[in-house]
């Protein structure tokens, strides 16, 4: 596959934006190469500058879930910037949107829209600090809630250890209130509680993990931080982003039964729109200004583009009775074809699936927590990613993400992507 007319935009980028990409994991960085400039997508496909057709698997991070350019996606947006594209008022759409974003979310009253996870991540836990008049949190090592200052926490050593920031421009001031615990792990959570009594606000986890590859949450566990959370006055943040709306119609407070007190969406929730939300009960959300202390606001805020967009995504996922076992059979399929294909080859892997997210890990041991991830192979995964790009399939250039399984593909998509895994396998 030739990438000419990529590398030439690539070298233009580069010099008026930083690195030549708006966000970081677009580059290649990991990988080596050079990040795809793409110009269109359909369905299951991106299509790059150069003309060539991938097999997407990235869709863009997530939101494509019922594949690009989703007509009853594009039409809405299309008729609404008729009317104007912004107008910094209320309108009727925003209500609409709501109404049915708290009808299929469990456990939810009311709901705020933002502009990005980042926002929806940044504005829960200030209201979880107002809200419980607590100042710390505990975020667990491997999962991303966007880049606001108190996420960008490595994990320190120890158990109980306060964070280090792993970005120069976050202060040690804000770096001393994220404790870390290591997912999948409920004593470690216990022990951090512990140590820190009566000054945890709240403890966010991606209830499935998606940003150390997918990573689902072990027996027990999401159940384990309910009950810490409900012995010690402690708000438990759900960060949906990426699985909300995704893994089943209300995320994984409905998949998996438990209740969480603030939750976090972005992506599906927008249609491919800059949106970002949060939701939680009444007594929670009505902590925010302008009812209440919590101060969160946004010019752009709620709009009509983004709103059309995420109204007409989410009536299509609202009404399609059968879309979450279709996504679960094809991931499911893909994942029983490529386990075979690597099997086939002795390529050592680890596949983790849930839903609609998969991801493969060149590691020997399950993976249930960054230490594990961390573990797999980046040299195979490397020459893994190369082969996939030039076999036609984008996956994420970074071992560290999930792939989204999106509905527009078809078995004869999985069955392509299938042979070029076993191609790629004899060469791993
Ligand atoms: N939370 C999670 C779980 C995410 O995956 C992401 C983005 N990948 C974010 C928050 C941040 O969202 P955004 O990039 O829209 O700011």
């Amino acid at each position: 596959m030739l990438y000419q007319r990529s590398s030439a935009l690539f070298k233009d980028a580069k010099t008026v934006i930083p690195g030549g990409v708006n966000s970081p994991v677009r580059a290649f960085n990991a990988v080596g190469g050079t990040p795809i400039f793409a110009k269109s997508a359909k369905g299951a496909y991106v299509y790059d500058e150069d003309g060539n057709r991938f097999i997407d698997y990235i869709n863009s991070w997530g939101p494509m879930l019922l594949g690009h350019a989703f007509p009853p996606v594009v039409d809405a947006v299309i008729e609404k910037a008729k009317l104007g594209t912004s107008f910094g008022m209320p309108t009727a759409l925003e209500t609409e949107i709501a109404e049915l974003a708290v009808s299929m979310v469990p456990n939810v009253d009311k709901i705020r829209f933002v502009n990005s996870g980042t926002e929806a991540c940044m504005s829960a836990i200030r209201l979880a600090r107002g809200y419980t008049k607590k100042d710390k949190i505990i975020k667990f090592s491997g999962c991303y809630h966007g880049h606001s200052d108190s996420f960008l926490i490595a994990a320190g050593s120890g158990a109980v250890t306060f964070g280090t920031p792993n970005s120069p421009g976050v202060t040690q001031g804000t770096a001393k209130d994220t404790l870390l615990a290591r997912y999948n792990d409920i004593e470690n959570v216990k022990e951090l509680v512990e140590a820190n009594k009566g000054e945890v606000a709240a403890i966010i986890i991606e209830p499935v993990a998606g940003n150390m590859g997918c990573i689902p949450p072990i027996e027990g566990f999401l159940e384990g931080l309910r009950t810490v959370c409900d012995a010690n006055d402690i708000l438990l943040i759900f960060d949906e982003v990426m699985t909300g709306f995704r893994l089943a119609k209300g995320g994984v407070q409905e998949l998996k039964g438990i209740n969480a007190d603030i939750v976090c969406f972005g992506k599906v929730v927008g249609g491919g729109l800059p949106v970002g939300a949060f939701a939680a009960r009444n007594e929670i959300m009505d902590y925010l200004a302008p009812l209440g202390p919590v101060y969160q606001a946004g010019t752009l805020s709620g709009n009509p583009l983004a709103m059309a967009a995420g109204l007409a995504m989410l009536k299509a996922v609202h009404s399609d009775k059968g879309l979450m076992n279709r996504l679960e059979e094809k991931t499911k399929y893909l994942h029983q074809g490529m386990a075979d294909a690597l099997n086939k080859n002795n390529v050592t892997h680890t596949i983790n699936r849930i839903g609609s997210m998969i991801s493969v890990h060149f590691a020997e041991e399950a993976v249930v927590d960054f230490e594990s991830a961390a573990k797999g192979n980046n040299e195979t995964f490397k020459k893994f990613f190369h082969g996939m790009l030039d076999e036609g399939i984008y996956i994420a250039p970074s071992a560290f993400e999930t792939w989204f399984i999106t509905d527009a593909l078809t078995y004869e998509d999985l069955n392509e992507t299938i042979a070029a895994v076993e191609r790629i396998a004899k060469t791993l």
